[in-house]
């Protein structure tokens, strides 16, 4: 076995292409086109992905934090840690933290890519819920 201590664990910023305010990812798994990928990933308050799909769907765990996962409808949960959301594959979608607290969940994927929309979740999306 290998233990990665969690301080060597290498987060990296995900940058603004398809993420909206401060997202970083913390690769726990190596990813290959039949394998696991397992993503930690922190959201400061009010951060989020861009919309997207996973071709083989999605398992998001969340570890801290209160977060959001919003559909196309409109339909959101609210995830709190321990807390599970299953995303179908093609099923357009968005995750991130509230805008009051930090979030942090892990993404567990397989499969081909994400694929990003070329849209942002601008703030009327990000709220329409509430
Ligand atoms: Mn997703």
């Amino acid at each position: 076995m290998e233990l990665k201590p969690a301080q060597a664990i290498e987060w990296v910023p995900a940058g603004t292409e398809h993420f909206t305010g401060e997202v970083r990812l913390g690769p726990l798994s190596h990813a290959t086109p039949e394998g696991l990928n397992a993503l930690a990933v922190h959201f400061a308050p009010g951060a989020r992905t861009d919309w997207h799909t996973h071709g083989d769907g999605q398992v998001l765990y969340c570890v801290s934090g209160v977060g959001w996962v919003q559909k196309d409808d409109g339909e959101t949960v609210t995830i709190t840690p321990g807390d599970v959301v299953h995303s179908p594959p093609g099923e357009r979608h968005w995750h991130g933290a509230t805008p009051q607290s930090h979030m942090v969940h892990l993404s567990l994927t397989t499969g081909p890519p994400t694929e990003w929309f070329a849209e942002k979740v601008d703030d009327d999306e990000y709220h329409r819920h509430s």
